[in-house]
């Protein structure tokens, strides 16, 4: 695992634990991931330290199942260059016209498939502060929005492909038997 080591304003060395990025075969990601009870300092911080390990991936959103915690957030940062946490979403509205977008993940590295979605959706979630919100999204950021919140009921991307695309991305993150009797 890899912890950074980081230098704050005043000089002092601070550490913090690495974020890891789980891969498909881990089993969180097929979780449902449960609701935030409240909006704290600690979930500032995490909600910090999930943009910044995003943006260190060149991701455009990473939700919270997939650094290996089974609650209801994700962080989006789309085409217009805005930070978006969304703790516990909703998507409330999609409409009926769809896209088609070529999608990857960071839990399913080097794998881009075309996945339809509606292209437009209304999403009320809390911000960082505990407010709620409500976002009408259309294009990129609702394509976005709603792979990432996918990952917070345990689906993902490959789910929505045709099932011969989607057994062959799952063998290649098959882990590989240990052979037995040795
Ligand atoms: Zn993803």
């Amino acid at each position: 695992m890899r912890i950074p080591q980081r230098i704050d304003q005043c000089g002092a060395n601070r550490y913090f634990i690495g974020m890891k990025v789980v891969k498909l075969g881990d089993p969180i990601l097929r979780q449902k991931a449960i609701p935030l009870p409240e909006v704290t300092d600690e979930t500032r911080a995490l909600i910090r330290e999930m943009f910044e390990t995003m943006e260190k991936e060149d991701g455009v959103g990473l939700a919270a199942p997939q650094i290996g915690l089974g609650i209801r957030l994700f962080v989006v940062k789309a085409d217009d260059g805005v930070e978006r946490a969304f703790i516990n979403p909703q998507i409330i509205e999609t409409s009926t016209e769809t896209s088609v977008y070529e999608e990857g993940c960071l839990s399913v590295p080097k794998n881009y498939e075309d996945v339809v979605r509606p292209a437009r959706v209304v999403v009320q979630a809390l911000n960082e502060r505990g407010r709620r919100f409500t976002l009408e999204a259309d294009g990129f950021l609702a394509r976005v929005i709603q792979h990432e919140n996918d990952h917070l009921d345990g689906i993902l991307f490959i789910d929505r492909i045709a099932p011969d695309k989607r057994a062959r991305i799952e063998a290649k993150f098959a882990t590989t038997p240990v052979p037995e009797g040795r």
